[in-house]
């Protein structure tokens, strides 16, 4: 495979050092169905349009009167099947500050008014995800049978047999497949646990390739290609955890701070609704690049630029700044300028979640600068990329890592580090890298992909950061390799 960046991104560009973008997708796009509706594969969720998700509520009969369901679940159920539908699906709120959100006295968690709204902030109103919620009464499992795929097989059953859904509507691209299908249990049981090979272990929600798990998952003429299970729905607004398996369904992988195969074994070094835990603010520049949601400032000319960005949590836009000038080198710096508002909301310090005993990520009054060091697939700019499918995990980028203004992994104390730049900071080719993973990197086996190893220079100086005018302000110094 050859690279073909340059061409693909910059075919027919002008001599600007910094390019704005004309709006016009960069990579080729498969699978574009009614209204625009856009996936990143054939059998994952789209990204752009208005999918329609399949959300199924599950009961089990036995639940409110057996005395051993309730020792395990003292609490009554918070939410009803309507609640857990405004949690997916209403856009009631989406005028209102996400910063009021009011969470309950001793919840900390950073979430949502809901699915739809943080997914419509998030991608400046180019994805509206909405859908149907279905109640099912389990008849043959009982709640003590806890484990999924005999839930899930009878769920299916009981909604072909009973419901007048027509399931070819959840197919917006019109690929076959449904465009995302949650099993959604309203409750919790501890000994699912212990039931490592029939439920899956994570506690809140999980994806899963509908084609590999028992076999062909289908509704009528529809394939399931990924679903996710979730619990505990009736207890825990949990939105971000649906939110987050909802990029899962979408064909992106976990990020997670200290433990994320296989993008970055150490973590990323910073925190985004992506990190397995403490999942908090939006969803970071590369992955809204990723769904073509945002046309990044391309920064690549030899000498120096002056860069003005708007806030990533409001504007479509952040800046790519490619090492020597060099457009076919996949190594990306990203620069997005993040202030604590919209999805961003927790990020502010007067978050609940601040006063948690952990030192999460506070960003100052004004903003400040994320800067990340990322590899791109070269794969992603080819139509190649989309005839994969959900389930060989192919990412748009095959490497990711928040660069810090000072190496905040020798502070013990720091669980999560802060990885914000302000004025006064500056990044130059000689800044510690944000995380503590090992700095040997592999490149692909047939050689054309050279990825973080060729940075131990990368030319790239960035410097005299303002925040002002609602806009961050700095200046870039490329220069070219030696
Ligand atoms: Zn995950």
């Amino acid at each position: 495979m050859s690279i073909l960046l340059t061409l693909a991104i910059f075919s027919g560009c002008s001599t600007d050092s910094a390019d704005a973008g004309a709006g016009e997708s960069q990579f080729p796009r498969q699978f574009i169905g009614q209204d625009g509706t856009y996936g990143l594969f054939a059998n994952s969720t789209p990204v752009v349009g208005a999918p329609r998700l399949l959300v199924f509520i599950i009961d089990f009969p036995d639940c409110a009167d057996d005395e051993s369901w309730n020792n395990m679940n003292p609490d009554p159920f918070i939410y009803s099947a309507d609640d857990i539908e405004r949690h997916f699906f209403s856009l009631d709120r989406i005028n209102e500050s996400a910063a009021l959100y009011a969470r309950p006295p001793g919840d900390y968690t950073v979430a949502h008014y809901s699915l739809r709204d943080f997914f419509y902030r998030s991608s400046y109103g180019q994805l509206d995800v909405t859908g149907e919620v279905v109640t099912v009464t389990m008849r043959n499992c009982a709640s003590e049978y806890y484990c999924w795929d005999p839930i899930i097989h009878e769920v299916l059953e009981v909604a072909e047999a009973e419901s007048a859904l027509d399931w070819t509507a959840f197919d917006t691209t019109g690929t076959g497949y449904m465009d995302g299908v949650f099993f959604a249990l309203r409750g919790f049981h501890p000994n699912a646990w212990g039931n490592l090979a029939f439920l899956n272990q994570h506690k809140d929600g999980t994806v899963i390739d509908g084609e590999v798990t028992g076999g062909a998952l289908t509704l009528g003429e529809m394939a399931i290609g990924v679903y996710s299970t979730v619990q505990r729905v009736g207890y825990e607004s949990n939105v971000n955890v649906l939110i987050h398996e909802t990029v899962h369904l979408m064909g992106l992988l976990d990020f997670d701070i200290h433990a994320g195969p296989p993008l970055n074994p150490h973590g990323p070094g910073a925190t985004t609704v992506m990190n397995g835990w403490a999942t908090i603010g939006d969803l970071p520049g590369i992955m809204k690049y990723a769904f073509g949601w945002i046309d990044p400032i391309h920064i690549y000319g030899v000498g120096e630029t002056q860069v003005t960005l708007r806030s990533l949590s409001d504007y479509p836009q952040f800046a790519v700044i490619h090492p020597h000038g060099d457009l076919d080198n996949p190594n990306w710096f990203i620069v997005e300028y993040l202030t604590s508002t919209n999805n961003n909301f927790g990020l502010d310090e007067t978050s609940n979640i601040h006063y948690l005993g952990y030192l999460y990520p506070v960003l100052r009054p004004g903003g400040g600068l994320r800067i990340w060091r990322v590899s791109m697939n070269p794969l992603f700019f080819t139509a190649d990329f989309g005839l994969s499918r959900w389930g060989d995990y192919v990412q748009p980028y095959v490497f990711i890592e928040a660069i810090h203004h000072h190496s905040v992994w020798d502070d013990p104390e720091i669980f999560f580090p802060d990885h914000f730049f302000y004025p006064g900071d500056s990044l130059t080719p000689y800044t510690e890298p944000s995380s503590n993973y090992a700095r040997s990197f592999s490149i692909s086996d047939d050689g054309s992909l050279k990825f973080i190893e060729t940075l131990s220079c990368s030319g790239i100086y960035l410097e005299n950061i303002q925040i002002k005018d609602d806009t961050a302000q700095f200046t870039v110094t490329i220069r070219e390799n030696d």
